[in-house]
């Protein structure tokens, strides 16, 4: 009997460290959550800032863990923005995790692996986001697997390996600055991406390749990236089989092993008998405040009768935008659900005027932040009118709700167009000078119009799709058990 008490393995324990930014923290949380239900200790790792944003803004997650689910924080190098209560900006995030985050965690590591009579079990993996390819080497350094979860599409992370490509052949860095801007981003017709579309050059991620610095940071950084990424025991994407064969199929060849395990917050809302699981079903890891009473208020609306307007975490509308935006909302005379950011407008932000308010009285609902799942799972929102971030997009998806698309940066263009041309679930609005005449007219099409009930019909079969993935014997929940077994528990 000794023996074989042990002969018997650890329970295995992961460090999960997202980037620190709301669209990266939400899937690696659902992550960590899946394999906490699998029977893993987990030490999810928040840099400073953003565990005391959660800890002000109620996020349960940073306040209520559980016993063999612990948060622990690391520096991000940064010095706190201006507005405390904004998302820091994204390329200095990047740089400055890679320079100070490392030795930081490295030494949570050793202290996790203290041997300790109340010490968790040892570190047995480490999963890390893809912007945060560097912590690979403190998954090295204590000689465990090192896998990486990409939080966009597999789309993303194949044009984002062809950015050294893009260098070879002289598309980047750009000759000069006037080509950010004179149409240049919209050719050339780049064809030789595997298994994707043709691409434009603005639908590789602008913070990426619109330089003309050889030596920019932030493209060393990603091809530096790439390079580092070929090196992970694995890489999962928040992604399914169904949504994107091709380009899954093309880098099955060309990549360490891959696990589509999305869409993971479908797959974390999947009954279980693990009663713990209850616990983090309810948990929260929103940066801003959540309004609830939206969903309240969604209860009083008739189905598909409300389009739901939200443009993430990130996104900066500018003041003239915000104008034409609320007009077009006002003059749809649809019902709608609009998300503004305290901090979602550059510069000055002028109250919305009076008559603006006065017009939508009843049909309009307007707050900072919201249950954005739960929304976009509402019987009353028929549409969603979307910067496309992944995370939103495939929500979207899991909902069966059609889109009107106004990508912004990063991958949203090409998600956009997976949204438009491959699925058949959205129409683009050409969000730069929009008018809002033109944007009330297209938000008619889609809550009311024959094109809206085309893109409807289309969604509801991607839902079903999505649904399918993540049940019992589908794909991610398959992947997700191959992952444990092949890599992360091996
Ligand atoms: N989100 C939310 N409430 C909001 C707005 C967004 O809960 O009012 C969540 C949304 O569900 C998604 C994430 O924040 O999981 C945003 O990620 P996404 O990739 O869509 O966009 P990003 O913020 O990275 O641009």
């Amino acid at each position: 009997m000794a023996s074989a008490a042990k002969t018997q393995k650890p329970t295995p324990h992961a460090v999960c460290v997202p980037f620190p930014a709301q669209g990266h923290i939400n899937p690696m949380l659902k992550l960590a959550f899946l394999l906490h239900r699998k029977g893993f200790h987990i030490t999810f790792v928040h840099t400073e800032y953003n565990h005391n944003r959660l800890l002000k803004t109620g996020g349960t997650a940073a306040v209520f863990p559980l016993p063999d689910f612990q948060f622990a924080t690391i520096p991000d190098g940064l010095p706190p923005p201006e507005n405390e209560d904004s998302t820091q900006d994204i390329r200095s995030l990047c740089l400055s995790t890679r320079e100070h985050s490392l030795a930081p965690l490295n030494e949570l590591i050793d202290r996790l692996n203290g041997g300790h009579p109340r010490s968790p079990p040892p570190v047995s993996c480490v999963i890390a986001d893809m912007h945060m390819w560097f912590v690979l080497d403190a998954a090295d350094r204590i000689r465990v697997p090192g896998v990486l979860l990409q939080t966009s599409c597999a789309g993303d992370f194949m044009c984002n390996k062809n950015i050294p490509r893009l260098v070879e052949k002289g598309f980047v860095p750009f000759k000069d600055e006037s080509s950010f801007t004179n149409g240049h981003l919209d050719k050339p017709q780049i064809d030789w991406v595997p298994g994707i579309f043709p691409l434009r050059l603005k639908d590789f991620c602008n913070f990426v390749i619109q330089t003309t610095d050889p030596n920019d940071a932030l493209l060393q950084f990603v091809i530096a990236g790439t390079s580092r990424s070929s090196t992970a025991a694995a890489i999962i994407i928040n992604t399914f089989d169904a949504l994107e064969q091709n380009v899954l199929s093309a880098l099955s060849t060309m990549s360490p092993p891959i696990y589509t395990v999305g869409s993971l917050h479908l797959l974390h809302n999947q009954p279980s008998e693990n009663m713990s699981d209850d616990a983090t079903k309810s948990m929260r890891s929103s940066l801003w405040r959540e309004d609830a009473s939206v969903l309240k208020w969604l209860d009083s609306k008739p189905e598909n009768s409300v389009i739901y307007v939200n443009f993430g975490s990130i996104a900066v509308l500018t003041q003239h935008q915000l104008i034409e935006l609320a007009w077009g909302l006002a003059g749809s005379e649809r019902n709608f659900v609009w998300i503004v950011r305290p901090d979602s407008v550059r510069g000055e932000n002028a109250p919305l005027p009076e008559e603006f308010w006065a017009e939508i009285r009843g049909r309009g609902f307007v707050a900072g932040w919201c249950p954005q799942e739960e929304v976009l799972g509402h019987a009353a929102v028929g549409g969603f009118l979307t910067h496309c971030g992944w995370n939103s997009l495939l929500e979207s998806v899991c909902g069966g709700v059609p889109v009107l698309c106004w990508p912004l940066f990063a991958d949203q263009n090409v998600n956009c167009r997976y949204a438009c041309e491959e699925w058949g679930i959205g129409v683009e609005v050409k969000g730069g000078d929009v008018k809002r005449d033109e944007l009330g007219i297209l938000v008619r099409e889609l809550m009311d119009g024959e094109r809206g009930e085309i893109l409807r019909k289309r969604a509801a079969e991607w839902k079903e799709k999505a649904a399918a993935a993540v049940a019992c014997g589908g794909s991610s929940c398959l992947n997700l058990d191959r992952l444990i077994t092949e890599v992360l528990n091996a």
